[in-house]
C-alpha cells in the first residue's frame, strides 16, 4: 500500500517506529493485533481471556473489601437516613463483587472474558448512579457536600482499573464509553449536590480529565497486550523451525479437538517423522542437520492450508493439526508432501518422511491424546513397511 506522498518503505518504517514505542520486539504484522481482537492467534486469545477474567476477579476482590469500609466516612458526615441507604447499597455492591470472585471461573474464551469485564463495570456503574440519585435528593452543606463530591471520583477509579487489562484499542474504547456515559448522566442528576458551582464548566473539566485518563489507560492496556503477544509468541514457537513447541501444540490440539467435537466437524492429525535423519548429523554435522529441519518445516508450511497448525513434537518429529479436514483430504495433501520429499541433504539426496494420519470421527478418538496415539502407531507402521510412506488406517 502506498500514499501519494509516502513510499511503502517509509510507511513500513513509520509502522515499526510506532510499534517500537509500545513494545520493541513486536513484529510489523502483529501491530494490527493491538487495534482489534479480530485476527488474534488462538493461543493468545485463550491465554488473554484467562488473564482478563482472573484480573477482573482480583479487582472485584479489592472492591468487595473497600466498598463497605467507606461506610465509616459516610456515617461520620451524612445524615443517618442517607448513611443507612448508602450502607445498604454498599453491602449489595460488595456482595455482587464477591459473587464475581467466587462463582466466575475462566474458560479461556473471549466471550467469557468480555462478560466478566461487563459485570465488573456494571456493578460499580449501578452503585455510582444509585448513590448519585440519593445524594442529589439531600441538601448537603459544607463538609458533607465535600464528601459527596468524593463520589465523583468513581469513574476515575474505573478508568484506572482498565489499564491493568491487556486490551486492544477498540476494546478499551468500548469499555470506557459506558463509564464516560455514566459520568455524563450523573452530572445531570447531581446538580443540587454540587450546589452553587455552575454545571457546564465543571462537567467539561471532569470530562476532559476522564478523556485524558481513557487515553492513558488505553496505551497501558495496549502495551500490556503487546508484551503478552511477544511473550506468547516466543514461548510457543520453536526458534529453529518456527513451528509451535510441543507444549503449545498440545494446548492447540486440545482446543481444536473441543471445537471439532462441539461443531461435529472432522479433525485430522498427521505424525511426521523424518527418515534416517541421524545420518545427516553423522555425515554432515549438527548444523547441516539443523538446516534440514528448518527446510523440512518450511516445506510442510508451504503445503499446509491457512488454519493448519505445525508443531515440532520432538527432535525430527512434527505434528500437523488439520481442522475441518477428513481423512481423504488429509491423505491427498500429505501424499503430495511425502512424494516430493521434505528437504535435501548436502549431497543432494532427498530427505523423506514416514507419516501416520488419524481423524477424530473416522477413528472414533475420544480425546486428543488418543488421536496422537493412533497417528503415532501408524507412523511406526510406515517405518516398518520401509519408510517414505503415508498410512491412514490399520
Ligand atoms: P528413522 O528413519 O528410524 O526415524 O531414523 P532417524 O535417524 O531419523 O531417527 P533416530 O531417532 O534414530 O534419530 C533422530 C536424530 O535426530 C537423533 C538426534 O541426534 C537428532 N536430532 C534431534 N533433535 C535435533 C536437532 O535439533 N538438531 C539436529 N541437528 N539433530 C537433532
Ligand atoms: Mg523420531
Ligand atoms: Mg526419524
Amino acid at each position: 500500500m502506498s500514499f501519494p506522498f509516502f513510499s511503502a518503505a517509509q510507511i513500513h518504517r513509520f509502522y515499526r517506529r510506532l510499534a517500537s514505542l509500545i513494545a520493541d520486539e513486536l513484529l510489523p504484522d502483529e501491530f494490527p493485533y493491538l487495534l482489534t481482537p479480530a485476527h488474534h492467534p488462538a493461543l493468545l486469545t485463550s491465554k488473554r481471556a484467562m488473564l482478563v477474567v482472573n484480573r477482573a476477579r482480583f479487582i472485584a476482590c479489592l472492591f468487595a473489601t473497600l466498598t463497605p469500609l467507606w461506610s465509616v466516612v459516610d456515617y461520620i458526615f451524612f445524615p443517618t437516613s442517607l448513611w443507612l441507604y448508602l450502607l445498604g447499597l454498599r453491602i449489595l455492591t460488595s456482595l455482587a463483587f464477591c459473587s464475581l470472585v467466587i462463582f466466575y471461573h475462566p474458560n479461556g474464551t473471549s466471550r467469557d472474558a468480555y462478560r466478566s469485564l461487563g459485570i465488573l463495570a456494571l456493578i460499580p456503574a449501578t452503585f455510582y448512579l444509585a448513590s448519585h440519585i440519593a445524594l442529589a435528593s439531600f441538601q448537603l452543606t459544607e463538609i458533607s457536600a465535600a464528601v459527596a463530591i468524593g463520589y465523583v471520583f468513581l469513574p476515575f477509579v474505573l478508568l484506572t482499573c482498565l489499564s491493568i487489562f491487556p486490551l486492544t484499542a477498540l476494546e478499551s474504547l468500548a469499555l470506557a464509553c459506558p463509564i464516560l456515559l455514566a459520568q455524563g448522566l450523573s452530572s445531570f442528576i447531581s446538580q443540587p449536590a454540587i450546589g452553587s458551582i455552575s454545571w457546564l464548566p465543571s462537567f467539561a473539566g471532569t470530562f476532559w480529565l476522564l478523556a485524558i485518563l481513557t487515553g492513558i489507560a488505553m496505551l497501558a492496556s495496549m502495551s500490556q497486550l503487546a508484551l503478552m503477544l511477544v511473550l506468547v509468541r516466543q514461548a510457543s514457537h520453536d526458534p529453529l523451525t518456527r513451528a509451535f513447541t510441543r507444549r503449545s501444540g498440545e494446548e492447540l490440539l486440545d482446543l481444536q479437538f473441543s471445537i471439532a467435537s462441539r461443531t461435529r466437524t472432522p479433525l485430522a492429525l498427521a505424525f511426521v517423522d523424518l527418515d534416517h535423519f541421524k545420518s545427516v548429523n553423522d555425515l554432515f554435522g549438527h548444523e547441516a542437520g539443523d538446516l534440514v529441519l528448518k527446510k523440512a518445516a518450511e516445506t510442510i508450511n508451504r503445503m499446509m492450508r491457512t488454519g493448519d497448525i505445525l508443531v515440532r513434537w520432538g527432535g525430527e518429529e512434527f505434528l500437523i493439526i488439520m481442522p475441518n479436514t477428513n481423512i481423504q483430504q488429509a491423505n491427498i495433501a500429505l501424499t503430495r508432501l511425502y512424494q516430493k520429499g521434505l528437504a535435501e541433504r548436502q549431497d543432494g539426496k532427498t530427505i523423506t518422511a514416514s507419516l501416520g494420519i488419524a481423524e477424530r470421527i473416522r477413528d472414533a478418538a475420544i480425546n486428543s491424546h488418543r488421536l496422537i496415539e493412533i497417528a503415532d502407531n501408524r507412523m511406526y507402521l510406515a517405518k516398518n513397511r520401509g519408510r517414505n510412506l503415508v498410512i491412514d488406517s490399520g
